[in-house]
């Protein structure tokens, strides 16, 4: 996956945002219509609305349902929200403008739930560097800064909305926001806008307010440290307005309240379910954002499969029996089993993951295809048919120098190869 973000970055420059949504399987009631109720899911009532208890023990015994929501939630996100026209002839785009490339990776978190995080390339976008170069023209560009601050403005949120009307209560009000559908139509016969800008208020709430728990400081080891949330959302940590830094040319955005975690107002109010937005940014600190985010949600993931299967192989012939064994050896073998096992039980697979694979279910979201050139083979085969010595530093003396430079071209040139289509 990684290879193929690169080549993406290659053909394509760097991203401009960084999403992350996270579907609320235990609330959504397109859950329980897939799952074999017949509730009309465009006239959900009081009776209709899926029940939290209930829709989680649904979610723990068939979590087939989950897996498969999962992926037809994401799919609408690309193709409606994101706007994605594979063909490039749709050049009104979606909520971010028109997207010319996205990658997205699927994880599980503690709980068994599935999430994205996605990589979201924008046509006209621009390179960390090509920002910070436009901003500081000619002293500073402040017509150019002025543009892209409000577009960040209006693109991310951070802050509770106002109850535009403390007396007014929506139909579905008493329920989660997650579990319904926005406000129902007598909500909207009563006033449209009210209603509206009331379930976000809601919704920010519900899916966007982060209140502390213990976990937040997990890693925390006691005073003098600092107590910190680790992440990193306090009361102290609010920015009132988006700044361009005269002399470096970093972007800082606007965060009005710290406990509120990102979020774009017509993404939210769609999908209705905790979400992250991120733009990459300006200069050095975007790349270094860049290179962690890539780090990041291409971690271990497809590899836990490989290590459990390596693992039980491993289990399996320490256990066997060998009367000859001494003492120390036997003690030796019990360690490493116990190593062994202590791994696998922490290798985690939630089922909603086992599902997804067995189903054939993406576990990346792409707008590309990729195909991998095998470079060294590539040039040990240009090298067979038309032997080019002058280019290697030793005299051609049979394979040795020619593996040499065959490897340095592999590594360099890896990137390269994923771009080709
Ligand atoms: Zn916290």
């Amino acid at each position: 996956m990684r290879n193929q973000i690169r080549g993406l970055m290659i053909e394509k420059g760097l991203p401009s945002f960084y999403l992350t949504i996270n579907p609320a399987d235990v609330y959504n009631p397109l859950v329980k219509f897939l799952a074999g109720d017949e509730i009309d899911l465009d006239k959900l009532t009081m009776d209709t609305v899926p029940d939290y208890f209930n829709q989680s023990c649904l979610i723990a015994k068939n979590p087939a349902v989950a897996a498969e929501f999962f992926n037809v939630y994401m799919k609408a996100f690309i193709s409606e929200i994101l706007g994605y026209d594979p063909k490039q002839d749709d050049l009104e785009g979606g909520i971010l403008g028109v997207v010319k490339a996205y990658y997205g990776c699927v994880e599980a978190q503690g709980r068994g739930t599935l999430h994205c995080h996605m990589l979201v390339w924008l046509e006209g976008g621009l390179n960390p560097n090509q920002i910070k170069e436009k901003a500081l023209a000619n002293g500073c560009d402040l017509e150019f800064q002025k543009k892209l601050l409000a577009f960040l403005d209006d693109t991310i949120s951070n802050s509770v909305p106002a109850d535009p009307d403390p007396t007014f209560e929506l139909d579905l009000g008493k329920v989660h926001q997650c579990a319904t559908r926005g406000p129902t139509e007598s909500d909207i016969g009563q006033n449209a806008s009210i209603s509206r800008k009331k379930d976000l208020h809601n919704l920010v709430k519900k899916c966007q307010f982060h209140t502390h728990h213990p976990t937040c400081y997990k890693y925390w080891r006691g005073a003098p440290e600092p107590k910190e949330c680790r992440f990193d959302l306090d009361e102290k940590n609010t920015v009132p307005v988006s700044v361009f830094d005269p002399e470096t040319g970093e972007l800082t955005l606007r965060c009005l309240d710290g406990l509120v975690n990102n979020f774009n107002e017509t993404m939210l109010e769609a999908i209705r379910c905790n979400m992250d937005i991120k733009f990459i940014g300006s200069g050095p600190a975007a790349k270094a954002i860049l290179y962690y985010i890539t780090d990041y949600i291409t971690k271990t993931q497809l590899q836990a499969h490989v290590a459990y299967a390596a693992l039980e192989l491993a289990v399996g012939r320490l256990g066997e029996y060998d009367p000859n064994a001494d003492d120390y050896t036997v003690r030796a073998r019990r360690l490493l089993q116990k190593c062994a096992h202590a791994m696998i039980a922490k290798q985690e697979l939630s089922a909603q993951q086992v599902v997804s694979y067995l189903m054939g279910y993406e576990d990346h979201f792409t707008s590309h295809k990729f195909s991998s050139l095998y470079w060294t083979g590539f040039v040990k085969f240009i090298n067979d048919e038309a032997p080019s010595p002058e280019c290697y530093r030793t005299s051609v003396e049979l394979s040795a120098p020619v593996i040499q430079s065959n490897e340095l071209g592999s590594e360099e040139e890896q990137g390269l190869t994923n771009s080709e289509d």
